[in-house]
């Protein structure tokens, strides 16, 4: 137990969870569930304005010349869902620097983008998508108004991810599906030295995250929201709504690529998982 006082798990209710990794400014527990939570820290909120994106060495490359290929992983994640679900508008909530939107845009389907930062409002404005300001916890918009939600990096940042789980469920058809990207728990690095890891120190994502998951715990969560986890936690290989070529190109490579997906899930490679839920 902590110094911290009481606490809960916020998935399964219980009150034992063991410490994983302390640093003066925050400390991170494990719960029996396999739910891995950040208790109270001190560090004053993340801003996400334009300095988040660009500032760092590592995002600035990420966001500024790796679009091409950004953009094409998120077409992929979008017909991911829809082999779930109908097409409809799509909501990225969290839009950053639109690559969900233009991937979108490319497959044909409405995109509006949502974001707490003024900066990705403004550029996804600029290129020429619906943005508003708004929290995955208050999302400016009617129920039901969209058929697909995507949430790539995000849920694993607040605090109160049923309150934004019950928020999308609103603003989503019935039928609809929501995509999930976020850090696995679950990763070799994070298991071996949770200490020296990224996820968990102050300097690094342990200051922005509040919660990691596996695609067990996520899933629990998300059935306990009313959401039905449909697939998980790897990427589709055959893709419904595709042209004849590239499912041709793709049911010629599924066996390779399930078994490169076995494998780096045996091994513990992967850093992040996949989720598509349906409403
Ligand atoms: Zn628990």
């Amino acid at each position: 137990m902590s110094e911290e006082g009481a606490h809960s798990c916020l998935l399964c209710g219980a009150t034992d969870a063991t410490v994983l990794c302390e640093f003066p400014e925050l400390t991170w527990v494990s719960c029996r569930c396999g739910l891995i939570y950040k208790l109270s820290d001190a560090l004053p909120a993340v801003e996400y304005e334009e300095d988040y994106f660009v500032s760092r060495k590592n995002v600035r490359r990420q966001y500024n010349t790796r679009n091409q290929r950004r953009i094409r992983k998120s077409r992929s994640q979008i017909l991911d869902v829809l082999n779930h679900v109908e097409p409809g508008p799509l909501l990225d909530i969290g839009c950053a620097h639109g690559h969900t939107l233009l991937a979108a845009r490319e497959l044909g389907l409405s995109a509006t983008g949502v974001d707490i930062s003024d900066h990705a409002v403004s550029f996804c404005g600029e290129l020429g998508f619906e943005t508003k300001i708004g929290t995955m916890e208050r999302l400016p918009f009617p129920d039901g108004s969209f058929q697909i939600a995507v949430m790539k990096h995000v849920l694993e940042h607040t605090r109160t991810p049923r309150e934004a789980l019950r928020e999308i469920r609103r603003v989503l058809r019935p039928g609809g599906g929501l995509f999930i990207a976020i850090p696995h728990a679950g990763y070799w690095k994070a298991r071996i030295d949770p200490m020296g890891y990224r996820f968990f120190r102050p300097e690094f994502h342990g200051r922005e995250h509040y919660f990691y998951y596996t695609p067990r715990t996520l899933a629990r969560l998300l059935k306990q929201e009313s959401y039905d986890p449909v697939h998980l936690p790897h990427p589709h290989v055959i893709h419904r709504r595709v042209g004849a070529a590239e499912r041709a190109a793709e049911i010629a490579i599924a066996p390779f690529r399930v078994a490169a997906q076995q494998t780096r899930s045996a091994l513990s490679l992967y850093k992040e998982f996949w989720v598509v839920a349906t409403r």
